[in-house]
């Protein structure tokens, strides 16, 4: 196991930023840590990353006590700072180079770096000159620079243009083939394009931790379906946990079901049984953001 969390408690003053916070991340996942601003994303962090102590409780990263050897742990781990200071002034490369010098990192490490997060024709150019996306991509290489088991980003996507958006998420997956990744968010979506697994933490507490297959299978399923006629509602009654059927328009109906097994089958068999044909069914995807918007409220 990568990432051990038990019992974290962070107090700042009288506030209590984590409280009693326990969770595990096996090697190999990626992991969403969602939650509003304030909710105690980045504190969790700076302790995993033993930037910060804990109030109480004990955490393990690759084996490492974060308290007692922060040294070990900040060589196993990779991390991006959420305001990660860079020097505008510096070129790319150099910076790199520069932080490489606290590491013992060979030339060649840092050219497969500056091409694994895809800054090769930027690798000229002044920090200064860069967009923020591109920026994200320097601190991204800095935090793979000695080839961490572990890697917590956080926010990495915040403040990006949606092209940019999509390129740091889908670096991000492609990262996480190899490593284990924990990276912060305020976006459910953006736990859905690239994560294996989701914790929603809210005021300091964890309200969810879930696969997030098995997130989508705890809640209603929606299926959209056209038939080659006109159906009356009543008929569509016979459809079993049926909770719901809107009409979206002419012969295209949007069904919702109170069950998480596939329905599209008993679709399927109530139209031959009325004579219909199915010209289309699709399972659409389940609103998770209204379920992270009602578990954050
Ligand atoms: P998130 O990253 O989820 O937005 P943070 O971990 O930054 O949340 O903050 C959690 C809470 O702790 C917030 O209420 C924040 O104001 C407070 N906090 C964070 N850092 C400090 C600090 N150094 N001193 C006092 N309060 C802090
Ligand atoms: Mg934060």
């Amino acid at each position: 196991m990568s990432i051990i969390v038990e019992n974290i408690t962070k107090t700042y003053g009288n506030q209590r930023a984590l409280d009693a916070i326990s969770f595990t991340i096996n090697s190999g996942e990626i992991v969403g840590f969602l939650g509003p601003n304030g909710a105690g994303k980045s504190t969790m962090m700076k302790i995993i990353t033993s930037y910060i102590i804990q109030t109480e409780g004990v955490v393990h990263v690759n084996g490492h006590n974060v308290a007692e050897k922060p040294m070990l742990v900040k060589q196993s781990v990779g991390y991006l700072p959420e305001h990660n200071p860079l020097y505008l002034d510096m070129y790319v490369k150099e910076y790199i180079q520069f932080s490489a010098s606290v590491h013992n990192i060979t030339k060649n490490r840092i050219d497969e770096v500056i091409e694994q997060v895809g800054l090769t024709l930027e690798a000229h150019k002044k920090i200064g000159q860069l967009s923020k996306g591109y920026r994200q991509r320097v601190g991204l290489a800095v935090a793979l620079l000695h080839d961490p088991e572990v890697l917590v980003l956080d926010e990495p996507t915040t403040g990006l243009d949606p092209n940019q958006l999509v390129e740091i998420r889908s670096l991000i997956k492609e990262i996480g083939k190899t490593k284990t990744v924990l990276f912060s968010t305020h976006i459910m979506q953006e736990v859905e394009a690239v994560c294996d697994r989701v914790i929603i933490i809210d005021k300091g507490k964890i309200v969810i931790d879930k696969k997030l297959n098995e997130l989508k299978s705890d809640k209603e399923q929606i299926i959209e379906v056209e038939f080659d006629l006109r159906v009356e509602e009543q008929l569509l009654q016979q459809l079993p946990k049926l909770l719901k059927a809107i009409n979206i328009h002419d012969n295209i109906w949007q069904l919702t079901f109170s069950t998480s097994k596939d329905m599209r089958p008993a679709i399927f068999d109530f139209a031959h049984d009325n004579g219909l044909k199915l010209l289309q069914s699709q399972l659409k995807n389940e609103d998770l953001e209204s379920l992270f918007r009602s578990l954050t409220k």
